[in-house]
């Protein structure tokens, strides 16, 4: 075989790993992200069940302010007793303080409400931060994996790079601007066989004359459809080095 040719298959064979690995690569932030997703939505209820709190909790202090405030009233109004000059006067001190008095029972009836309220949603909190954690440590173990896969890939693309360089340094000049020209512009296949009288590029027939030439593997052949070169598996008896 041209030796030429086998070096393009070569090349070929290399940049088909490359572009695999590469594309398995550019994945890995994109599951990485929406590995994240059963943690956020674990947070996120976390975060509710929290704030739900917070809300009551503010609503108990305000009603224990509130009973302080009709507490402060009571005190004020009963102060004035000393002073009362009639009856119709110190009848309408007690009404007041009675009144009062009903209103902060009402207020103390909400507060043991919401204290009721209260004790229940904070029983379910730790639930919540469990299965935050749980979920937590699941999405770190994923991470770590997809990094490691990343790092595993990484290295491995250092070899073909290398492997790469060296193939496409023992190509003439001429031949592997038009390899990189197909390469880009055919979806990353350059190089392909034929079966069948068939370019396994394009699926097109070859003409007669031109699989004879392929199959000889003497000369370069291009597809005359997709420009590819092609060459044939079964005559290519010095295997391509893997
Ligand atoms: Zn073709």
């Amino acid at each position: 075989m041209n030796p030429q040719l086998q070096r393009l298959i070569e090349l070929q064979n290399t940049d088909s790993e490359i572009t695999e690995l590469d594309r398995g690569n550019a994945a890995i932030p994109q599951q990485i992200e929406s590995g994240k997703s059963d943690l956020k939505e674990k947070q996120e209820e976390l975060k509710q069940a929290e704030g739900v709190l917070a809300e009551l909790q503010k609503k108990r202090k305000d009603l224990e302010m509130e009973v302080a405030t009709e507490n402060d009233h009571i005190a004020k109004t009963k102060s004035k007793l000393p002073a009362v000059k009639t009856n119709k006067e110190y009848t309408a001190i007690l009404t007041e303080v009675d009144a009062v008095k009903e209103k902060i029972s009402v207020l103390e009836d909400k507060e043991l409400e919401l204290m009721e309220e209260l004790e229940e949603k904070e029983k379910r909190i730790p639930a919540f931060k469990a299965q935050c954690k749980e979920e937590e440590e699941n999405f770190n173990a994923y991470k770590a994996k997809k990094e490691a896969e990343a790092k595993r890939t990484e290295e491995e693309l250092e070899v073909l790079r290398a492997r790469r360089h060296a193939a496409a340094g023992g190509i003439e000049e001429k031949l592997l601007g038009q390899y990189n020209k197909v390469f880009k512009a055919r979806d990353s296949l350059a190089v392909v066989t034929i079966k069948e009288n068939i370019c396994q590029g394009c699926h097109s027939q070859i003409l007669p004359q031109q699989v004879i030439d392929v199959k000889m593997g003497e000369t370069i052949n291009q597809c005359e459809q997709c420009s590819r070169i092609l060459y044939w598996e079964e005559t290519s008896e010095t295997a391509v080095p893997k």
